[in-house]
């Protein structure tokens, strides 16, 4: 069985692993598709600024969507930190009202904004998978409804995860999880290996649960 890296900015090497990279949004459509490989496409949130050109963005997803390699969307979402929050507002209304017909994965970049996030996951008719998740206050008890259209993504962060962490994270159902490398370079089998040890889960058995997710996913309606 295949390990499944659902988002990273490397190409990985490892032959017993299906990943899906983030090719951002400048590549050509002759470009994406030679890759070879699963991507996804969109804005990230750091790149919308004040001088964000909406209408480009958007046009460039509607011309990207629906080619082969593009598994999912991503990473999009919103960051209160950096970029503009009001044009990252626009930008998702935007993706929300294309991906419509797609139906494809929508995987959100999520950084003080974890509550606004909710209502769109509520309107969403797509699945869409919380990248870098790591739980806060009551986020994964309010989360909870969103079961069979949401999954988090574990990563890097869940090696910071003390055991007050880890509890919260065991209360998620496993059909609700997947898993990242993003930019970390970590090996996604150090990151199974250590999600294992915190949901106290056997590592095939992970591997199992993750593997079926991946395909929960592929096979949404
Ligand atoms: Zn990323």
């Amino acid at each position: 069985m295949l390990y499944i890296d659902i988002h990273t900015h490397k190409k990985v090497a490892h032959s017993g692993t299906i990943f899906v990279r983030n090719a951002y949004d400048f590549l050509s459509n002759d470009s994406l598709l030679n890759l070879g490989y699963p991507i996804s496409v969109g804005t990230h949130p750091w790149h919308i600024g004040d001088d964000f050109l909406l209408e480009n963005a958007l046009k460039y997803l509607e011309n990207t969507i629906g080619l082969d390699p593009v598994y999912q969307i991503g990473e999009i979402g919103l960051d209160r930190k950096r970029g503009n929050f009001q044009n990252q507002l626009k930008y998702l209304e935007g993706v929300w009202e294309i991906n419509k017909k797609y139906q494809k994965p929508i995987l959100l970049h999520l950084v003080g904004a974890e509550y606004d996030i909710i209502p769109w996951i509520r309107k969403a008719n797509f699945p869409i998978i919380w990248h870098g998740f790591y739980p806060k206050g009551d986020l994964v008890e309010k989360l909870l409804v969103f079961r069979g259209k949401l999954m988090v993504s574990l990563g890097k962060k869940i090696f910071l995860s003390k055991e007050e962490i880890s509890a919260v994270l065991r209360t998620l159902p496993f059909d609700m999880v997947l898993c990242e490398s993003d930019n970390s370079g970590i090996p996604i089998e150090e990151i199974y290996q250590r999600i294992s040890m915190v949901l106290e889960l056997d590592s095939m058995e992970l591997k199992n649960i993750i593997w079926n997710n991946f395909n929960k996913l592929r096979k949404y309606e």
